[in-house]
């Protein structure tokens, strides 16, 4: 008999023991129960009896089922999750089970549905089958190789019953499958493409960690694709990291299209459960060749990996804001690290932690300069000062609605761009000065037009307008600040016959909705685009020549040190989609401060300049990249546990030794209260990682969570 340690899904740092008559390789999935309930849990290790001393062994309860060795964790994935669990701070058996397919969660009982591999060919034969569709597939087969899915898409679901007898009447035969490999249509690289790529293709097969800062619209997709073909010739799996919103229909189209061939899996909040089990076993025994997804993807598990690429690396959706708090760029050049394969993180504007790297001697660095597609150059960057052409209510100026006007006269596509959503942020009464807030939120409601409701942007409760002011009944309230809603009703009115689309999170719920925004958008249905920065990121549009950009001081002067980097990414970000083909491109951005070095450094494309400057900036105040940065975060639904909490960590923290660590305060969040529950915060932060972690392991050890106060840590924070 041997005693088996398991991680199970809960916050414990240690294993259960349970008793199994045969040792189990690390990784199984193994049916044991647990309070009354059957769980799953995976084995850590295996250990014969007769070592084991920590209980009596009568007292452990046997494992009541061995998963299939498909389901097995590999090694190097249990090794990432190791890794994950230290350094995020997080319980192991919670990181594994965040980062395995849901359904594997529940039970060791399930099956793979393999998608067919087979690929067919038309014979010679003279038989011509009824019904054009069916002809134009025949002869679609005549040109090229199909797999059923590829034939199923031009025929519909139909597609087995009519290959099996066409197969049957001799018009079709089975064919080998041809190479993943194969490339469809490559563009010719121009010269600074050709030696990114001839330079990084001699780094192949071994770990290397390259920074390619390409300017919007350089052909960094294209250099992808390149890399991609010659590790696909040498057998190896590649994996692409993308932000959420850029895994667009459109680029895995570009994907498909370039490689028909090739497995390409899609992994992203919108696949099933079941999906996310396929891709995960897929890759896991080799059959998919491209993983193409957004962070969670950095967990599959791979056979053979040969290239790992992180695309606009320095975007903040790659890390998770909750439970496990990682972020999947860093853990992807961990892992590159630990398969000694190359990683390619790409942007047009990296992040400082990247430059940061690069500048010590750890990331090399590969650039494009110019605009891969011949004649476009970079748009021009006005700045409107509101000091002169103040905005309207509306919260747009007089020169850009000229300009828009001349842009529609063009025929050409504007986007104006306001980050909020929704008619105003807050609905007030000028008579007793109140103001929508939200009840389970320290934040505003913010008014929704279409709809006549509030809506809290951050726990997402909606209620209907009050028809007058709850407090003295005036019955004339009034709308503050300005949002995507009340911007398109503006220019509705403004330009009649103006098409306008708005694009923001209500306008986008689902898949279907995009695609038919980029529908309309290609056969110019669209003239104007009025939405948040949800157009900024990745998304080509040809006939875009004007961008305006609104309301965007803010950011300047935010208690978020990262603001002045974000805003400068996202407006470069923008700024790139205008001009893009062969049409110079315009961006006009509203300010008060138009002499603020941050729009100085936008308007002269001055990425190196912007750099130094907040390089300085962070230095001179010792904040990240410069300093290590972890997070407590502490929550309770009562007031009053917070309170007792804050006062026992800032007691706890202050006992334990630490020369080399800096201790902040524990202080209510910015948002205090969030979704009911009250939240606090402590900053620690130290120029040694190790004496960080250390640190945090220590106080962790003395930190006793209960079922009324939650306790996080979040290393390497976003946002303090
Ligand atoms: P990025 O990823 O840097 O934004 P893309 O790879 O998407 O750039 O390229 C921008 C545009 O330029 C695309 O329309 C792409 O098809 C085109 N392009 C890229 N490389 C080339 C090339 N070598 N020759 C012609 N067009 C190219
Ligand atoms: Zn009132
Ligand atoms: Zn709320």
């Amino acid at each position: 008999m041997y005693v088996i340690n398991l991680i199970l899904d809960i916050p414990l740092r240690n294993g259960y023991s349970y008793l199994h008559s045969e040792a189990l390789t690390r990784g199984t999935a193994v049916n044991i129960e647990l309070r009354g309930r059957t769980q799953i849990g995976f084995v850590a290790s295996s250990m014969p009896t007769a070592q084991f001393s920590a209980y009596p062994l009568d007292k452990l309860k046997p494992i009541l089922a061995v998963g299939d060795s498909n389901l097995i964790i590999p090694e190097h994935i249990w090794q990432l999750c190791e890794f994950a669990a230290n350094y995020y701070h997080h319980p192991l058996g919670n990181t594994l089970f965040c980062a395995i397919p849901v359904l594997l969660r529940k039970s060791t009982a399930i099956g793979y549905t393999s998608t067919d591999n087979a690929y067919y060919q038309a014979t010679d034969s003279e038989i011509k089958p009824h019904g054009t569709k069916r002809q134009q597939l025949l002869e679609a087969l005549r040109q090229q190789t199909l797999s059923l899915s590829q034939i199923r898409a031009i025929i519909g679901a139909n597609a087995n019953n009519l290959i099996d007898e066409w197969l049957a009447a001799g018009l079709v035969q089975i064919t080998p499958p041809p190479p993943a490999s194969y490339v469809h249509q490559a563009l010719n690289l121009n010269t600074e493409q050709t030696l990114v790529v001839s330079a990084l293709s001699a780094e192949l097969g071994k770990f290397h960690a390259a920074l390619l800062y390409g300017i919007t619209g350089s052909g960094k997709t294209e250099v992808f694709l390149h890399l991609i073909a010659q590790v696909l010739a040498n057998n190896q799996q590649i994996m692409v990291l993308v932000p959420e919103i850029n895994l667009t229909p459109q680029l895995a189209k570009r994907f498909e299209q370039r490689f028909p061939y090739a497995k390409i899996s899609l992994i992203n909040s919108e696949i099933s459960d079941k999906q996310r089990l396929n891709a995960w076993l897929s890759a896991k025994n080799g059959q998919t060749n491209i993983i193409l997804g957004t962070r969670l993807s950095v967990f599959t598990p791979c056979a053979n990996l040969g290239l790992i690429i992180v695309d606009e690396e320095h975007d903040d959706s790659f890390k998770q804001n909750d439970s496990l708090r990682y972020h999947a760029r860093d853990l992807a050049v961990w892992r590159a690290k630990q398969l000694q394969i190359p990683i390619i993180l790409a942007s047009a504007t990296p992040s400082l932690e990247t430059l940061y790297n690069y500048k010590a001697g750890k990331y090399s660095l590969y650039k494009l300069t110019t605009r891969a597609v011949q004649n476009a150059v970079l748009p021009q960057i006005e700045l409107l000062n509101l000091q002169h052409y103040p905005a309207n209510f509306a919260g747009i100026n007089q020169i850009a609605l000229e300009k828009l006007a001349a842009c529609l006269e063009r025929k050409e596509l504007a986007l104006v761009f306001i980050n909020r959503r929704g008619y105003a942020p807050v609905i007030t009464c000028y008579d007793c000065g109140w103001v929508s807030t939200c009840l389970r939120c320290s934040t505003n409601m913010v008014y929704h037009h279409d709809k006549h409701q509030l809506k809290c942007h951050h726990c997402g409760f909606q209620t209907n307008v009050p028809p007058a002011c709850p407090v003295c009944h005036n019955q004339y309230l009034h709308t503050i600040g300005h949002g995507t809603q009340k911007l398109e009703e503006f220019l509705a009115e403004q330009f009649p016959n103006a098409k306008i689309k708005r694009v923001d999170r209500d306008t986008t719920s689902t898949k279907k909705a995009w695609q038919q925004i980029y529908n309309d958008i290609n056969q110019q249905e669209i003239d104007i685009l009025v939405g948040t920065q949800m157009l900024a990121k990745g998304h080509d549009f040809p006939n875009l020549t004007l961008v305006i950009g609104l309301n965007l001081d803010n950011a300047l002067f935010s208690y978020d040190f990262r603001a002045s980097e974000d805003m400068f990414n996202v407006l470069t970000q923008v700024a790139g989609r205008a001009g893009r083909a062969d049409k110079a491109g315009l961006v006009l951005l509203q300010t008060n401060y138009p002499d603020h070095p941050v729009y100085q450094f936008l308007k002269n494309h001055d990425f190196n300049g912007f750099i130094n400057h907040i390089f300085q900036e962070r230095k001179a105040h010792n904040l990240p990249p410069f300093a290590f940065y972890a997070l407590i975060k502490i929550s309770s639904t009562s007031e009053s546990t917070l309170k007792h909490t804050m006062q026992e960590l800032s007691t706890q923290s202050k006992q334990i030794h630490h020369p080399e660590v800096t201790l902040y305060s524990c202080v209510p969040a910015v948002m205090y209260k969030l979704h009911n529950r009250y939240r606090a915060q402590m900053l620690i932060s130290s120029n040694n990682r190790n004496a960080l972690h250390h640190y945090l392991n220590t106080l962790e050890s003395q930190l006793k969570p209960n079922n009324y106060v939650t306790i996080a840590v979040d290393v390497d924070p976003l946002e303090v």
